[in-house]
């Protein structure tokens, strides 16, 4: 990707490899990649991507190098850039993500990111200024929780029998807000201004394990909630007029300042809220769910379609928090990615179809 490219939305597909509870069950893999190509097949369905890891696709090392290396340089020239995990629950989005971040652990894009961060900042910090914030925020049924807020209480096991929090009573909601230059900040929640990778990997750390889980019939670690990493990266470059030809006329120094911010989303489950088996209040969180990640499908679909965006068609970025959040992140200049983890197994194959329809949607 070039700077200033016109667009925008690149999809790649993860198949993670078939895992124990699969083999335990005597699972088969029914998902085929087409040698040498960015095609997989399942069924008769065959879909192309801009890019296939895993089972017999490229190597997922490649994945980061490939994906979102380019999105970091992106962040030193100012570009807004979304890295997006898509897929049913169990298919893989946390650990491609690495929002499941303990100790140490260098798999994973976030833990990634923040090591090429930092060895680029360590290589231009003689003549930039940087400076770096990091949020964690999470989106439950249509509401902004904030995983680095230090009064979040964690009940390790709920009366009802799953993890919950409790806020401090009075706190206001955290609010979405676009200023007049379209840039979309998050009132009331936490921004950490941090200098070290250390510092960083702890605010991973931290909001990975209050990130909200409960219990469903699929995965006792389903995760119905959004959650979004945000790195703010501000720079100050000094330039020197003198140095840049400036018809020698020798000035004060001038300062050039750029900030552009990198999401990292680890959406919610995919699958539908029928098949959590489940009623009443986990019900209703599906539904929710599926409301963000519906709006973002139709937004990434329209940012797709090079016809519609000359002609100037809606982006329907306010219909759910999801994508109000990202929307100064997603299209114009920014750099968006989005990985559609699966599993390998026959007996994912109708939610793993349905992953790949989705994903076919967003080229
Ligand atoms: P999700 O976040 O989509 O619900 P997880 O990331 O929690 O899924 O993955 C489900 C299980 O599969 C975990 O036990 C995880 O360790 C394993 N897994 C996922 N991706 C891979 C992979 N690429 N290689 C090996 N194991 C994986
Ligand atoms: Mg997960």
């Amino acid at each position: 990707m070039e700077a200033g490219e016109d667009c925008c939305v690149k999809v790649a597909v993860h198949i993670r490899p078939l895992i124990g509870d699969e083999k335990l069950q005597g699972c088969k893999d029914c998902v085929t990649v087409v040698p040498g190509k960015p095609q997989v097949q399942i069924g008769t369905h065959s879909f192309t991507f801009d890019n296939v890891y895993g089972s017999t696709g490229s190597p997922s090392s490649a994945m980061f190098e490939e994906c979102v290396a380019p999105l970091v340089d992106g962040l030193f020239h100012g570009y807004n850039a979304t890295v997006l995990a898509y897929g049913q629950t169990g298919s893989g989005k946390t650990y491609t993500m690495g929002t499941g971040f303990r100790d140490g652990c260098q798999t994973g894009i976030i833990p990634q990111v923040m090591n090429v961060l930092f060895s680029k900042i360590e290589t231009l910090k003689h003549q930039t200024e940087f400076q770096l914030h990091v949020s964690f925020i999470e989106i439950l049924k249509e509401e902004v929780r904030d995983l680095l807020d230090p009064s979040f209480l964690s009940k390790p096991e709920g009366a009802n029998g799953h993890v919950g929090k409790v806020t401090v009573p009075g706190k206001p909601p955290i609010q979405i807000r676009e200023s007049s230059n379209g840039v979309i900040t998050l009132a009331g929640s936490t921004e950490l201004s941090v200098s070290t990778l250390k510092e960083m990997a702890a605010c991973l750390e931290q909001g990975s394990l209050s990130r909200a889980t409960g219990s469903t019939n699929m995965n006792n670690q389903s995760s119905r909630s959004h959650a979004i990493f945000t790195i703010t990266l501000e720079q100050m470059h000094k330039v020197n007029p003198t140095c840049s030809g400036n018809n020698g006329v020798s000035e004060s120094m001038n300062e050039e300042y750029l900030c552009a911010k990198l999401h990292l989303v680890d959406l919610a489950g995919s699958e539908r809220a029928k098949r959590t088996g489940s009623d009443g209040l986990r019900f209703k969180e599906g539904v929710h769910i599926n409301k963000g990640l519906l709006a973002l499908g139709n937004v990434i679909s329209a940012l797709g379609d090079e016809k519609k965006r000359k002609e100037g068609v809606h982006v329907p970025y306010r219909d759910s928090k999801l994508t109000r959040l990202l929307q100064d992140s997603l299209g114009g200049n920014s750099r968006t990615v989005m990985i559609a983890c699966i599993s390998p197994a026959d007996i994912n194959a109708e939610e793993t179809l349905n992953t790949l329809k989705y994903a076919n949607r967003a080229r």
